[in-house]
């Protein structure tokens, strides 16, 4: 089948201090109808400037998209006009924040914010536009719609709020749901409340989405498909239960090793040691080998390409990649 989304070496930099640089690095992906996919990673490995990147939110100055495409149901977004992006963008491809307040308009009340969706995409009139809105609240399980459609946003809880943004995101029915960090500022019952929130909207919509966060918990949980990023590139791709039973790339192994368990949130057991670099001040070779328990010599001189790795899997490491000519270390050298 035709994917729904497909990225195509995308490369977004940003110009800071005199000195230009990309925050994603040559990223590929798809999407298929339908299909939740897990983007993580650490904050600052690009996961959000991809997700700004599809819907060409990327501020500019100082940002911009320098290269690749970006093929939403067969059209190249990148070339599309600004007119033409603004009715995909809340309508084909709907997004939610972790933190609605700054996406909700505090002057206007719930009700009339879903009903401007509704007008300004699907041209409906005023009156059933705003009934349309409550059953919206009603659809994402908000009680006495017909009252909290008169609340403004500040009226609300942090949870009551991220439900009115999905109640404006599926509006239109949206084809892709891009979601960043939908449940981070959210304490852990309503996080869990928002999430079945949206596996039920999955199933009742078809809605495909693009679920990025730093939880693998939560990723866990959704995704049937995860990408792995780290300081701009896509390190891993695998099913999510591949992912979790075996992983390949060593990021995602200490991703998983530093993931609270759900009877001891808050222990950590392990923290990879260091920070996701700069993509200012990216280290030669392998960008990941300031950090890696496995680092060979190759690694510090030479980047690992993304390659398949099995079925449906995909890694960029050495210690996976085929043993090249010359000598460089065999798969599985280090372990
Ligand atoms: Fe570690 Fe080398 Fe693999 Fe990079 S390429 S993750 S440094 S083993
Ligand atoms: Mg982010």
């Amino acid at each position: 089948a035709e994917p729904l989304l497909e990225v195509l070496d995308l490369r977004t930099e940003f110009h800071a201090g005199g000195v230009r640089f990309a925050a994603v690095d040559g990223v590929s992906f798809t999407i298929h109808r339908g299909e939740t996919v897990g983007l993580v990673g650490e904050s600052g490995s690009g996961k959000s400037v991809t997700s700004l990147s599809i819907l060409r939110l990327v501020p500019s100055p100082p940002g911009r998209i320098a290269s690749g495409s970006i093929l939403f149901e067969g059209r190249d977004l990148l070339r599309l006009g600004e007119a033409e992006m603004r009715r995909i963008r809340g309508n084909r491809i709907a997004m939610i924040f972790q933190e609605p307040m700054t996406s909700l308009n505090p002057v206007f009340t719930a009700g009339e914010q879903i009903a401007e969706t509704l007008r300004w995409h699907r041209r409906l009139p005023r009156r059933e536009a705003q009934a349309r809105a409550v059953e919206l609240l009603r659809l994402v399980g908000i009680p006495d719609p017909e009252v909290r459609a008169r609340q403004y946003p500040h009226q609300m809880s942090g949870g009551m709020r991220q439900r009115v943004m999905i109640a404006m995101a599926v509006a239109c029915d949206p084809q892709l749901l891009i979601a960043d960090e939908p449940t981070t500022a959210l304490d852990v019952t309503v996080q869990a409340q928002i999430l079945d929130l949206m596996k039920d909207l999955r199933r009742r919509l078809g809605t495909a989405i693009l679920l990025i966060t730093h939880d693998l918990g939560v990723v866990a949980d959704m995704a049937d498909r995860v990408l792995v990023m780290y300081a701009g590139r896509i390190v891993e791709a695998a099913p999510v239960d591949d992912l979790f039973a075996r992983p390949l790339h060593p990021y995602t192994e200490g991703l998983l090793a530093s993931m609270p368990q759900l009877h001891r949130r808050a222990q950590r057991l392990h923290v990879i040691p260091g920070q996701v670099p700069s993509p200012a001040r990216l280290p030669a070779g392998c960008r990941f080998h300031p950090r890696c328990p496995y680092a060979m010599d190759i690694c510090r001189h030479q980047e690992p390409a993304l390659k398949p790795a099995g079925e449906g899997r995909w890694v960029a490491c050495w210690l996976r990649d085929e043993p090249a000519a010359g000598g460089a270390p065999a798969a599985g050298a280090a372990r």
